[in-house]
């Protein structure tokens, strides 16, 4: 099969890949129908973390082409998506609602990468869930973010505490920072300030429920958000970034007592003042989202026509031409971008 390999920062390739067979009987072997490219490829991409010889990939939907002898929800001809973080939805890790940390977890972005024509999926039963069809072509990108950047961005909204009537605050707008916005809307945010200053993704981020924009960043960002908020700050603030910079804009606006949801992927050498964590007084929560958690809920939404994330998506290759999917990104002359198989 062919497969997407990150030979070392910056040089990407479609090569021929061994194909996917069953190994263990609870896994799924599926082909894979659409892919695409997460803001966390371009930490390797940039050199920021080692790379060398990768398999790259973790968002997928898919059908079901094979499945082991022990599952039992799956069917071969299902039409799936996947979250990028194995999880057998069994043990007490995942029944509390982690399924990002189970006990027999793996990224699927280590060994399987899923920008490829197939994958072989360990524990699937517990990892893949079913749509109730055969998806229409237009409903493709938004069920594609429903993935990870739509799942990471709710997660973002739900570690955040927001509820009815709360203020927001998002740091990023990247894709994932989009779908917190569209994640706090439905969750009942009545204020959700979005911190941008790209006048495309301001439109999307008011598209998708954004009250207000503030185009401020670090310190002088925070503090327009508490002269928005009677000088308190916000409620909830949800980062997704994954700097340190990012963090403390996030902590910095919200009030003491509030809470901060970070899903941005924070790396080796990011660290927090505690000197100023210990005078903010917020609650800090997050990590890598438990995707899983939301996937029937958020499948079902799109399904119904109700949320529409795949607008994210502003640039669609074919498999083959990965790389220059890669680099859009990179420029940032892409939000994010769609593989087609
Ligand atoms: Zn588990």
């Amino acid at each position: 099969m062919r497969g997407v390999i990150m030979e070392s920062a910056g040089v990407v390739r479609v090569e021929e890949r061994d194909d996917p067979r069953i190994i263990e009987p609870t896994d799924a072997v599926i082909r894979i129908t659409t892919t695409c490219i997460c803001g966390s490829d371009l930490w390797p991409y940039r050199g920021v973390v080692p790379v060398h010889h990768q398999v790259m990939g973790h968002e997928y939907l898919g059908v079901v082409e094979q499945i082991g002898s022990a599952v039992t929800t799956l069917h071969v001809g299902d039409h799936v998506v996947g979250s990028f973080c194995i999880s057998d939805n069994t043990c007490e890790i995942c029944r509390a609602g982690y399924q990002s940390r189970c006990v027999h977890g793996e990224f699927v972005s280590q060994h399987i990468g899923t920008q490829a024509e197939k994958a072989r999926i360990p524990y699937a039963d517990g990892t893949l869930v079913a749509m109730p069809g055969k998806p229409d072509a237009d409903l493709i990108p938004s069920l594609m973010a429903t993935s990870d950047v739509l799942g990471t961005g709710w997660f973002g909204a739900v570690a955040a505490g927001v509820g009815k009537g709360s203020s927001v605050a998002v740091v990023g707008d990247g894709a994932v920072g989009l779908m917190a916005v569209l994640a706090a809307k439905q969750l009942g945010a009545e204020r959700i300030i979005a911190m941008s200053r790209h006048p495309e993704r301001q439109q999307l981020a008011r598209e998708y429920g954004a009250t207000d924009i503030v185009e401020e960043r670090g310190d002088a960002g925070a503090e327009r958000i508490k002269q928005m908020t009677g000088g308190l700050g916000v409620q909830c603030a949800v980062e997704a970034v994954g700097t340190e910079q990012s963090l403390m804009q996030a902590v910095d606006a919200t009030r003491p007592g509030g809470h901060v949801g970070f899903v941005g992927v924070a790396h080796e050498g990011v660290a927090l003042p505690m000197d100023k964590m210990f005078a903010a007084e917020v609650h800090l929560f997050g990590g890598p989202a438990p995707v899983r958690r939301f996937l029937p809920e958020l499948i079902q939404l799109v399904w119904d026509r109700k949320i529409n994330p795949g607008k994210v998506f502003d640039l669609t290759l074919p498999l083959e031409r990965a790389a220059e999917g890669y680099k859009a990104m990179d420029e940032r002359t892409a939000i994010k971008v769609l593989l087609t198989l």
